[in-house]
């Protein structure tokens, strides 16, 4: 049976790649959780205003005040794709990593940070000046819940906390249950952040719905091109940090005073955290994308996903050799983003192969999710190396996985390729 709907028109559709038996084939990429193409619509847009850009915040000139708007609209539009509370910032920065980090820049003295070890390193590691506690996978939804409680409920409560999760796992592509996380910190006195990088493509987030502190993610992940991201949420700890950079445009007023010194008076508002020229065509771009997504519909988008899923699972399901990596089950519910090793198969040149061999690019390794690829391969930490490719000697566990993962610019016939070779 066909799939729902049409995919939506992305840049790259046509890019042929040579294969090593000869000719050529269209390029089926299928790593969309690591980059999705933009969509031709966000390039279109772009292509349309780029002509008049100007810095913006700062001159009188017409293209100045033009570029000026855009990029205050497109803080707009996403709040409103993000469905923020009326008194949330949105914040530009270059990725769901830089969004991350600033938050860890601005959290209060003392405060607690809670993160399962499942996280991407951009969820696990910026939390350097904080006491961090690190929760052991959990197995289930539920057991995600009950690990978190019980972290919790152990601290001071009147300290200040931070719980960072993410919506979407990059690995298994599972949902986590956000909104029960999120109870759970507030139930606490603990305040939540959550990372959408793999999440916001795929699902309509919003952050009054869900009732979290702050969201992140990339717009490279939205089909916009590289370069922005977005931290949104509470005003109150943005507001009380110093600038995550200094420079013009996060200050208001500097003077020199009597002694020498120098007096500044930083903003109030999101300008705080974004000092320097701001990448105003990505901010237009990543809020194009935004615009797209809304005006497709996500139920559309979910179904023909969806259906994009199954069509993986159950075109491998009669193949014993592979097996799916997951937490929370084979059946949980998920994104486009499935991992899987093939028995007797070294993960990279498996990958590899299916490049050469049908022109279809997958990512190999272990996804900048070091602790949890591990947990699922079942294997030694000891006996591995960083990110590349390490060999399994034969007869032994895989050491690292592949992992397909696909959205809404993506045709049947991708899938139905990557199905067939991997056959
Ligand atoms: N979080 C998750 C869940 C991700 O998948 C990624 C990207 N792989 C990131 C954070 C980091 O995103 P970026 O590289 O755009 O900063």
């Amino acid at each position: 049976a066909p799939s729902v709907c049409a995919p939506l028109p992305v840049l790259g559709r046509d890019v042929t790649v040579p294969l090593v038996t000869g000719g050529e084939v269209t390029y089926a990429a299928l790593d969309y959780a690591a980059s999705a193409p933009a969509l031709q619509r966000v390039w279109d847009d772009v292509a349309a205003y780029a002509p008049y850009y100007g810095s913006v915040h700062r001159g009188a000139g017409y293209l100045s005040q033009l570029s000026t708007d855009l990029f205050e609209n497109a803080r707009r539009t996403v709040a409103e794709f993000l469905d923020c509370r009326e008194d949330d910032q949105v914040v530009f920065t270059r990725s769901t990593t830089d969004s991350l980090n600033l938050l860890a820049a601005a959290l209060p003295a003392d405060c607690r940070v809670f993160v399962f070890e499942t996280e991407h390193h951009a969820s696990l590691l910026p939390w350097r000046g904080a006491q961090v506690t690190y929760l052991d996978a959990p197995r289930s939804p539920r057991e995600a819940v009950e690990t978190l409680e019980r972290a919790l409920a152990d601290r001071d409560p009147y300290g200040p906390a931070l719980v960072c999760v993410t919506g979407a796992s990059n690995v298994t592509g599972e949902l986590w249950p956000v909104r029960e996380l999120t109870a759970a910190a507030h139930a606490h006195g603990a305040r939540i952040v959550l990372d959408a990088a793999q999440l916001a493509p795929h699902h309509q987030v919003s952050v009054a719905g869900l009732d979290v502190d702050w969201v992140a993610f990339s717009g490279h992940k939205l089909y916009a091109p590289f370069g922005s991201g977005v931290l949104a949420g509470r005003a109150d700890w943005l507001r009380a940090a110093e600038p995550y950079l200094a420079g013009g445009g996060a200050s208001r007023k500097v003077s020199r005073r009597q002694d020498g010194g120098v007096d500044v008076e930083w903003h109030d508002s999101a300008a705080r955290h974004e000092a320097g020229s701001p990448n105003v065509i990505g901010a237009y771009a990543l809020a194009s994308a935004c615009k797209a997504l809304t005006e497709a519909g996500f139920d559309t988008l979910v179904a023909r996903e969806q259906y994009l899923v199954r069509a993986v699972r159950e075109g491998l399901a009669d193949v014993p050799e592979v097996r799916f990596l997951s937490l929370f089950g084979d059946d949980a519910p998920r994104v486009g983003v499935l991992s899987f090793v093939v028995e007797g198969w070294n993960s990279s040149h498996f990958a590899a192969a299916l490049s050469a061999e049908y022109g279809i690019g997958v990512r190999d390794g272990l996804f900048c999710a070091h602790p949890l690829v591990r947990t699922l391969l079942g294997s030694d930490p000891q006996s591995q190396g960083a990110c590349g490719s390490p060999e399994a000697a034969p007869g032994e566990k895989s050491l690292n996985a592949i992992r397909v993962s696909f959205g809404a610019g993506t045709p049947d016939e991708h899938v139905e390729r990557f199905v067939r070779a991997v056959r």
